[in-house]
């Protein structure tokens, strides 16, 4: 009997997070203000603690996790990997599927991993308290969770849609002493604007990051600031850990290399832990195919232009060079939340626009088809989001049967799916309907950037 799960000691995880910026063969175009002109990281100062924006900035390959971070983060890492043996079985492929199991995490994704990290750093700057937006719930359950452990306040505006839909990660947050509140709500000014134009918004992730902005930024003791679960450099980074741990438990299980890396994108964090340390073995010449996938609903890499765009709905972050649909953009109600993002991390889009990572989008009843076998074979429930991993793992495996081939897949387990029942009750009833975004919807949202920068497409050529 083959091993279905690889562990890694506690002595072995990595100590240092990966960093992409390092090796990307093309530059990264820098954040712009107001103004056009690139920000100055002083700039961020009231949004984010400066050891924080340093390390938004930094270029350096390596970055040394300390030792307090690694402390909370072995309350359940390092991660499983496993094997899943009877979904290969039954799809009667040569393939090997490798997954890394991040919803042992006690919020039950990988967002612990850099909110853990952000709530320390904050509290050693001195900062007293965070504020933050979530999607599905997931983000503001990962920030409570830390900021309860390390002695932060924390306050979490979470988008309406998801409020209604799952009342219970709100209850969540509460029990880790975070304060909850759906978004647009009347306790902004952004948030009190949107709600005039559309009182019957189902908010989106932009709204309630705009909300979360200006709380942090506002409150004049200066005591506040704002962190976020996705797209910057910084959050990426502190999510390489997943890779970096899959790499070596990959080397205990005999396999050289995975053939191809998959993780589901919302603002790209999961997909970059898993993916940016065999990026970079791409990059240092490895065959490997790299895939992450979104919803067809909200297709920012298969859809949307490489431009400057805000990160939120108000405009009150920089604009970053990304893939995006229109930072007004408000996806569809469909059940995986946390992929509900106009924008894409800047890391993740010029990795994207160097042809180094291929992406691809699902509907969301395939997804919910493919969560439906993972259950009935490998038994776990997988939050809405991580199933578009698992759909595109199985037509990889699929396509190993078909042509005889004996691939390594290893995908990112994102989260579990406990908390997200509803969704699956629906598909169970056939109240889910497949959507795509009609292609005048996206641009009528892009409409709006015309007057922006140009965000240049360089690449090398090579991928
Ligand atoms: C938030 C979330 C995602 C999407 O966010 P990324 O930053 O793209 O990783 C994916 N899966 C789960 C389970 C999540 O909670």
């Amino acid at each position: 009997m083959s091993d279905k799960k690889i562990f890694l000691a506690e002595k072995d995880i990595p100590r240092q997070w990966y960093n992409l910026a390092a090796d990307l063969p093309s530059p990264m175009q820098p954040p712009l203000g107001p103004d056009g002109n690139p920000i100055k990281p002083e700039m961020l100062a009231k949004v984010f603690p400066m050891n924080i924006i340093e390390q938004e900035v930094s270029t350096q390959r390596w970055i040394d996790i300390p030792e307090e971070i690694l402390e909370i983060l072995t309350l359940w890492r390092p991660a499983p990997l496993r094997r899943a043996f009877f979904l290969e079985k039954y799809l009667k492929t040569p393939a090997r599927i490798y997954y890394k199991d991040e919803s042992t995490s006690p919020a039950g994704s990988h967002k612990p991993n850099t909110a853990v990290a952000q709530a320390w750093y904050n509290k050693k700057f001195g900062i007293k308290r965070l504020t933050t937006e979530t999607g599905a719930g997931q983000w503001g359950c990962a920030l409570a969770f830390a900021c309860n452990l390390i002695g932060l306040k924390c306050k979490v505006y979470m988008v309406r849609i998801s409020f209604d839909q799952k009342p219970l990660r709100k209850i969540m947050m509460q029990t880790w002493g975070s304060e909850c509140v759906a978004s647009p709500s009347n306790e902004t000014h952004s948030g009190r604007q949107i709600l005039k134009e559309m009182p019957h918004t189902p908010g989106s992730l932009g709204i309630a990051i705009s909300e979360a902005v200006e709380d942090a930024v506002s409150d004049k003791s200066g005591n506040s600031r704002y962190s976020l679960g996705s797209v910057l450099n910084h959050v990426l980074l502190h999510q390489t850990i997943i890779g970096l741990e899959a790499k070596k438990q990959l080397k205990i299980a005999g396999e050289e290399k995975p053939d191809v890396v998959i993780g589901c994108v919302g603002g790209g964090s999961n997909f970059a832990g898993i993916a940016f340390p065999f990026v970079c073995d791409k990059i240092h010449g490895e065959d490997i195919e790299i895939i992450p996938v979104e919803p067809t609903a909200c297709p920012t890499l298969t859809k949307g232009p490489f431009t400057y765009d805000f990160g939120d709905t108000a405009g009150l972050t920089p604009l970053l060079p990304m893939f995006t649909l229109g930072h007004g953009f408000v996806p569809e109600p469909i059940h995986a939340g946390g992929l509900r993002y106009h924008g894409m991390a800047p890391l993740v889009s010029q990795a994207a626009v160097e042809g180094l990572i291929s992406p691809r989008a699902y509907d969301q009843i395939k997804c919910y088809e493919a969560a439906m076998l993972w259950a009935r074979t490998e038994g776990t429930i997988c939050a809405p989001e991580t199933s578009h991993a698992i759909a595109c793992t199985i037509d990889e495996a699929k396509k190993c049967a078909k042509e005889g081939k004996e691939k390594v897949i290893l995908f990112c387990y994102s989260g579990h799916g406990l908390m997200d029942l509803a969704g699956y009750d629906k598909f169970l009833t056939g109240k889910l309907t497949a959507y795509s975004m009609p292609k005048h919807k996206i641009e009528e949202s892009l409409c709006k950037l015309k007057k922006f920068p140009k965000a240049k497409k360089v690449k090398t050529g090579k991928w």
